[in-house]
């Protein structure tokens, strides 16, 4: 596990810290997505919540962890494939958010659909979130 941290932080040049450390581990530890409250409480005994929040940035700046979009605003977190790398996110598929448990997974098979736009019109971004009831509780 430690090794695979280390590996992700050589690859994508950014000097090995305890916080950065910390919190990859994370998310190699779960599956499916993170809320940033929960990053926060999780690394919150040793970091302060600005340390996190520009970890998070960070990670998000070098393709490692992508954001997904929720309906209350809270902002989700889950890890990138290894397609993705600094300014360039390949993550165009789409999310799963449960009502009741708030488990969040990526579709990583299921592409959001491409949208015809107007003439002329460049798309840059898009995103697509199914919310339902997970395995869990149904
Ligand atoms: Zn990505
Ligand atoms: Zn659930
Ligand atoms: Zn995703």
């Amino acid at each position: 596990m430690t090794n695979r941290v280390d590996d992700i932080l050589r690859r994508n040049s950014l000097s090995v810290t305890e916080s950065r450390k910390k919190i990859l581990n994370l998310f190699l530890s779960v599956q499916g997505a993170l809320a940033h409250g929960d990053i926060e409480t999780k690394a919150g005994e040793k970091f302060d919540r600005v340390t996190v929040y520009r970890t998070l940035q960070t990670f998000v700046e070098k393709g490692i962890i992508h954001t997904i979009p929720t309906t209350d605003n809270s902002v989700r977190y889950a890890l990138c494939k290894d397609n993705c790398s600094e300014g360039h996110h390949h993550d165009n598929h789409v999310h799963f958010i449960c009502d009741k448990c708030g488990k969040t997974i990526c579709l990583d098979d299921v592409t959001i659909p491409e949208v015809k736009l107007p003439k002329g019109f460049t798309p840059k971004h898009a995103e697509m979130v199914v919310n339902g009831v997970c395995d869990d509780c149904k």
